[in-house]
């Protein structure tokens, strides 16, 4: 099964339907986007002389083309590198060479980040646009276990991974988007205001299965009056956000009509009980959220909509702070150190495996032996599950606090703190200690217009949390450091702790 095959019968079925747009302008309808894949694919395969199984790489914001490219590469029987267009030449450089990847497709202002490269082709050119003119090729049949997409960890651990992705992974996800995530139909449009590298390019996948309409928005990237603009203009529109992109939403002024929007997909970092609230007050029960990595790539759980809006359930503000239950495709259980299955309430590692999960990371046995042990991918994310099924996500176990002999979350300490009217951001830390081993140190971005006190958080924390788990340092910052899917780097923070002690 080639995953492309999805455009090919779009193109039938829904010809006429519009497929991309930019902002508010349809520019292609489905019929055209296949025939522009087809002729691609021919291109690549006869002009650019790759053969079935070589590497593209596409380093670029999101554009219009963007999906045909991913699908001419699948067409012909490739294999797409997305690469976040935001990454350093350095980082660019490092993944090109792990991939082995010869052909490069960039955005206009990137061309020069990869001078290495034997074949970069900048979209919009003259020679991309010959490159539609080629003869259609016909389909590149491919097996379910023959790699699509290699997905390059966004590195808050250290050298970026590159997950294989197979044809039958990337199906998978698909079927969990339509039976676990957004079930309701129709599927009218998303929006890729999230970079489509990562997760908003993933979800593309399940639009190109019912053939919904692609939004690009003009800026390329997240703005929020531009979002809440889109909205005003497409009814039943989707999109993927991470939870910095929702909080910057709720930051906006609360005056918008959003009755067009039908979901807000939000994942890939935590998201704060308190945002999750007033996204819910401000967007109705239109919110659900995914865990997952690119390993098993937005298949771990799913809380979906209905979950969210079940405000009479007893235990639905606990649910609310979970990352919801097992997606159809997958098994999911908490191990231990020696990967033993743990009950229901204790703490461990989260296990899964299941149709969406990698078959291996690209050139790295190493890797790949240490993370799929025992027919189980080990996510290195901590989690409790409650009875009903409901994961709760502590934190990355390099992340985990070890105070006195006693583990501490810093998430927990970090739900506590953002209750705080004055905090606009945290992030906690472990700081080595000679009496503790770690003591706990967090990192605050103060509100606009707000000034706090450490006695005053002390305080509050006091109130909220078991006395061993406050911090015992106090830092305020300007920015959190992030990465460039928005994700808080604690690396980052742990280093700049060293100048602080
Ligand atoms: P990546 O492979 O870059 O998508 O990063 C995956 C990691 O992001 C996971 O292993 C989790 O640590 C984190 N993550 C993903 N989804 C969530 C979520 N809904 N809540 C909290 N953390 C998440």
């Amino acid at each position: 099964m080639n995953i492309a095959s999805h455009m090919i019968q779009a193109g039938r079925d829904f010809g006429d339907h519009p497929s991309i747009a930019k902002g508010t302008t349809i520019l292609l309808s489905y019929g055209e986007l296949a025939h522009r894949v087809a002729r691609l694919a021919g291109t690549l395969r006869h002009r650019c002389k790759l053969a079935a199984g070589d590497r593209v790489a596409l380093i670029l914001g999101n554009c219009p083309e963007y999906l045909e490219l991913l699908y001419a590469v699948w067409h012909a029987g490739l294999i797409a590198v997305p690469i976040n267009a935001k990454l350093h030449r350095n980082e660019f450089a490092y993944i090109l060479d792990n991939s082995q990847t010869r052909t490069c497709f960039v955005s206009p202002n990137l061309a020069d980040s990869v001078d290495q490269m034997e074949s970069v082709i900048e979209v919009g050119s003259d020679e991309y646009r010959e490159m539609l003119d080629g003869d259609a090729l016909p389909l590149e049949p491919r097996d379910s276990d023959d790699p699509a997409w290699l997905f390059y960890t966004s590195g808050t651990t250290g050298t970026p991974k590159g997950a294989v992705l197979t044809h039958g992974n990337l199906l998978a996800m698909c079927k969990c988007y339509f039976a676990d995530v957004d079930p309701e139909s129709p599927w009218r449009a998303i929006l890729h205001a999230a970079p489509m590298s990562h997760g908003s390019g993933l979800y593309a996948l399940a639009y190109v299965m019912q053939a919904g309409c692609h939004v690009i928005p003009e800026s390329g990237g997240f703005d929020a009056s531009e979002v809440y603009a889109l909205i005003r203009h497409w009814p039943g529109i989707a999109f993927f956000a991470a939870p910095t992109m929702v909080k910057r939403l709720l930051d906006h002024p609360d005056d918008e009509d959003t009755s067009n929007l039908k979901a807000i997909i939000y994942g890939g970092g935590p998201m704060y009980v308190e945002d999750c609230l007033a996204g819910l007050e401000r967007f109705g029960p239109k919110l659900t959220q995914l865990y997952g990595q690119g390993e098993s790539p937005m298949t771990i759980t799913a809380l979906n909509a209905r979950i969210h809006a079940d405000r009479d359930h007893p235990r639905w503000r606990h649910r609310l702070a979970s990352v919801g239950v097992a997606q159809s495709a997958v098994d999911v259980r908490i191990a231990d150190a020696d990967d033993k299955h743990l009950p229901a309430g204790e703490l461990g590692e989260i296990l899964v495996r299941g149709e969406t999960v990698m078959s291996e990371y690209w050139r790295n046995p190493e890797a790949t032996a240490e993370t799929l042990r025992n027919g189980w991918l080990h996510t290195g994310d901590i989690g409790v599950m409650d009875e009903d099924g409901f994961l709760t996500l502590m934190d990355r176990a390099k992340d985990l606090i070890i105070s006195g002999g006693s583990n501490i979350y810093p998430r927990e300490v970090e739900e506590v703190l953002i209750n705080h009217p004055d905090i606009s951001e945290v992030s906690v830390i472990g700081r080595p200690d000679r009496e503790w081993g770690e003591i706990v140190v967090a990192y605050v971005v103060v509100a606009d217009g707000s000034s706090v006190d450490v006695s005053a958080l002390d305080a509050f924390c006091v109130d909220n949390l078991a006395r061993f788990k406050r911090p015992r340092h106090y830092y305020f910052i300007e920015a959190m450091p992030k990465n460039n899917y928005g994700k808080v780097l604690k690396t980052t923070l742990r280093e700049l702790d060293q100048d602080n002690f």
